[in-house]
C-alpha cells in the first residue's frame, strides 16, 4: 500500500507492507488523519527525535535501523477486518478511533510516532481491538467528540471504554 513517509528529512510517497491484524487487533481503513504539532516537530527534527526515543527507552536502538517514519496518530478509520481473539461487537464498516498505542506481544508500541508501527498517513492501519468487545458503560470521549474508541484506554481509570 502507499504511505506518506518521512525519509531523509523529506516526505516521499512509497510502498510499505500492508499490515495483517494479529491476535486482539483490528484492520482498519483510514478515513481521515490529523496533523499534530508533534508530527511537525518529528518532521523537522526526525533524527534527534529518534535519538531521544532511544535515550528514553521508548524504542531500542535496533528499532531505528529503518529510519522511515510513517506519521499519523490522530485518525478516524473504518473497520475492515477483525484479527483473531477479538470480540467483534462492532461491525465491519463502523467508524472508530483509537489512542495511538497498540499492544504487540508484551510490548506497548506507539502508532505513527516511531518507525516500529506505521501511522495513519497511509491507507490501512492496524489498531488494538480490545475495545471492540462487548462492554457496557459510558463512551470515552476525549475532547468531547462523538464516536467509539477501539483500543481506547481511559487515562483516568485505565478501563477500556466504548459506546
Ligand atoms: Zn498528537
Amino acid at each position: 500500500m502507499k504511505a506518506a513517509i518521512i525519509r531523509d528529512n523529506q516526505f516521499v510517497v512509497d510502498e510499505i507492507p500492508t499490515p495483517v491484524p494479529g491476535p486482539g487487533q483490528v484492520l482498519t481503513k483510514v478515513r481521515s488523519c490529523g496533523i499534530c504539532g508533534s508530527d511537525m516537530h518529528i518532521f523537522k527534527h526526525a533524527k534527534e527525535t529518534l535519538e531521544a526515543f532511544v535515550a528514553n527507552g521508548l524504542i531500542s536502538a535496533d528499532q531505528v535501523s529503518n529510519t522511515d517514519l510513517v506519521l499519523g496518530h490522530e485518525f478516524v478509520a473504518e473497520i475492515v477486518e477483525f484479527g483473531p481473539e477479538t470480540q467483534q461487537t462492532l461491525a465491519v464498516g463502523d467508524r472508530v478511533c483509537s489512542i495511538p498505542f497498540i499492544k504487540q506481544g508484551d510490548e506497548l508500541n506507539s502508532i505513527g510516532i516511531t518507525p516500529v508501527v506505521p501511522g495513519s498517513l497511509c491507507g490501512i492501519l492496524v489498531v488494538d481491538g480490545r475495545a471492540a468487545g462487548a462492554r457496557s458503560g459510558k463512551p470515552w470521549r476525549r475532547g468531547g467528540g462523538p464516536g467509539r474508541a477501539v483500543g481506547g484506554w481511559c487515562p483516568c481509570c485505565s478501563e477500556v471504554k466504548h459506546q
